[in-house]
């Protein structure tokens, strides 16, 4: 037994369920789970109320196993959950906790679906049944007995499946199922007509009710913003310009995007570090500390290897990839608004990832409103604000301090006072961009993965006939043909456009258009040689800020 699942071994459930309890990586039980699973492995009723992603499965999933005899071939447990998805997730996770448990068999019945498949699944000896009550109702209505040997029923989230119209249903379900089964009621509220379902049909029912969550989630501030894969790190660069961060926590998929991005922001000077499974116990609890006393301000880290992070400094976290479940993201965002501080969290969201945007704002019943990439004004805004912010204290004795010496200094150099105080403020910040223009020259057009110091081109006033000349042409990447425009940035385009206008007309994928180059009269963009003149066809009478895009190839000599 490894000291983690020491939680979980408590709990003296069959050593095949521990088992795949361990193989999951859960190391301690949440507190649902903490307080559920005695009371319903000892056979109670029971009603438990807490929020999403407090681990509710898990909760009534490990006890019923426990409980049911996998040498019975026929229905013993009965799991109704509100809809399709959560019937499913129910059912995966029974399959996960039962994977050590051979002749265990779990079958989902839901609508949209044949019902043949799922009536023979029953009959052919599932021991676990996890069902939306409509579609469970059209199989009574084939088999009234087909629920007979069950004596255990979940509702799992209660009020849902009330909310969806499912009262009647339930009604029927409860007669076709034996009076005698035990039966476990979850639900993030309890409305009188949940009570009422409860004083029918639950017996000397327990309560379990953990609040914190909802806190968690409502002290959050959540936003999204719309990026295309390889731009997340250029938008997170941009966004930590203008969030005003204590401790910020972010979360990728793989271990290399930890490091990835890690080293990103450490280029840009600030203090970040990577968290991921291959790092070592101690480096990981050494990356925690610093964080807490803020010798590091960022962690990037996988969902593994966040788990159980607990800092109060956290004022942000950033789901830079998104998450694989709306569980983990409430798991993940309850990592910020600790202690009841107010929290942010943003959600980096590309294109073909907006369903799952939609299922995190149903299941969380939360509106994750969009945000926009800040302008060069608002980062120089930021920017100035930070200076200010950070020379404001110093002013009141530095004048004792160092006045003479300004005094002497400007004479041996012979300059202004203003003079040497902008000398001074260049070398204070790096020679950072703080104007307009500044910013906006040093902003990528496109911010794809160019490799540094070959930044795309800006939208310069430098004839571009020299620029040529002047340049080495950037080799072309295999496959790829170079092709042109008349349209150049005295019309008024970006990069941005010209990506735009290809992707929605041209029906391309993002990974397929290289890079793109806008100078001051034309510009050139990276297009897959396969297909190339069926796309240049298609594109033909596209327009870009009004203007006629006439893409062609073009040939460097
Ligand atoms: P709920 O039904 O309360 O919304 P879930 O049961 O779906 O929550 O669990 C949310 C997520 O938390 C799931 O991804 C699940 O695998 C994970 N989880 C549950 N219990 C634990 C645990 N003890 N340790 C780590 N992760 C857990
Ligand atoms: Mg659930």
């Amino acid at each position: 037994m490894t000291q983690e699942t020491g939680g979980f071994a408590a709990f003296n459930l069959n050593p095949n369920i521990l088992a795949a309890v361990i193989a999951t990586g859960y190391e301690e039980p949440s507190a649902i789970q903490h307080q559920s699973i005695p009371i319903i492995m000892a056979g109670h009723d029971m009603i438990g109320q807490a929020q999403t992603g407090t681990g509710k499965t898990a909760a009534f999933a490990l006890p019923i196993l426990h409980r049911i005899d996998p040498a019975k071939r026929e229905p013993q447990a009965l799991i109704l959950a509100p809809t399709r998805e959560l019937a499913l997730q129910v059912a995966t996770a029974f399959e996960t906790y039962a994977k050590q448990m051979p002749g265990v068999t779990v079958v989902a019945v839901y609508g949209g679906a044949p019902m043949g498949p799922q009536l023979k699944a029953i009959r052919n000896g599932a021991q676990i049944v996890v069902a939306t009550p409509g579609r469970l109702c059209d199989h009574l209505r084939r088999d009234e007995k087909v629920l007979s040997t069950v004596n255990h029923l979940v509702l799992d989230e209660a009020d849902e499946m009330l909310k969806l119209g499912f009262m009647d249903d339930l009604e029927v379900i409860f007669k076709a199922l034996p009076p005698t089964r035990q039966t476990v009621l979850f639900s993030a509220t309890l409305p009188q007509s949940i009570r009422a379902i409860a004083e029918r049909h639950l017996r000397d029912p327990q309560h379990v009710k953990i609040q914190t969550k909802t806190q968690t989630v409502t002290a959050i501030e959540q936003a999204h913003l719309l990026v295309h894969a390889d731009q997340k790190t250029s938008a997170v660069l941009s966004l930590l310009e203008v969030e005003d961060f204590d401790a910020l926590i972010m979360f990728v998929r793989t271990k290399q995007a930890t490091l990835d991005l890690a080293s990103a922001l450490e280029a840009k000077g600030y203090k970040a570090a990577a968290l991921n499974g291959d790092i070592a116990q101690n480096q990981r609890e050494r990356v925690i500390e610093s964080l807490k006393d803020g010798r590091l301000d960022i962690v990037v880290a996988t969902d593994v290897a966040a788990r159980g992070l607990d800092v109060p400094r956290i004022t942000h976290v950033f789901n830079v990839d998104m998450p694989y479940d709306p569980e983990s993201y409430v798991h993940r965002i309850g990592r910020t608004g600790r202690a009841g501080r107010e929290g942010r969290a943003l959600l980096l969201v590309t294109p073909r990832e907006r369903r799952m945007l939609q299922v995190i704002e149903r299941v969380t019943g939360q509106k994750v409103a969009e945000v926009r990439l800040p302008d060069a004004q608002a980062v120089l805004d930021a920017r100035i604000k930070k200076l200010t912010n950070s020379l404001s204290p110093l002013v009141a004795d530095a004048e004792s301090t160092h006045g003479d010496l300004l005094d002497r200094l400007t004479a041996d150099i012979g300059c202004t006072p203003r003079a040497l105080a902008a000398a001074l403020l260049r070398k204070a910040t790096n020679a950072q961009a703080l104007t307009l223009a500044a910013i906006e020259k040093e902003r990528p057009l496109v911010p794809n993965n160019a490799p540094r110091g070959d930044r795309p081109e800006r939208t310069g006033d430098r004839p571009d006939r020299g620029d040529r000349e002047r340049r080495a042409p950037v080799p072309l990447a295999e496959g790829r043909a170079r092709c042109r425009t008349a349209l150049g940035a005295r019309d008024g385009i970006a990069a941005k456009n010209l990506l735009g206008a290809i992707l929605n007309e041209g029906g391309l994928a993002r990974e397929a258009i290289g890079r793109i180059q806008v100078r001051d009269s034309f510009s050139l963009v990276e297009l897959p040689e396969d297909g190339l003149e069926r796309l240049l066809t298609k594109l033909k009478d596209t327009r870009v800020a009004g203007k006629q895009l006439k893409l062609r190839r073009y040939r460097e000599d």
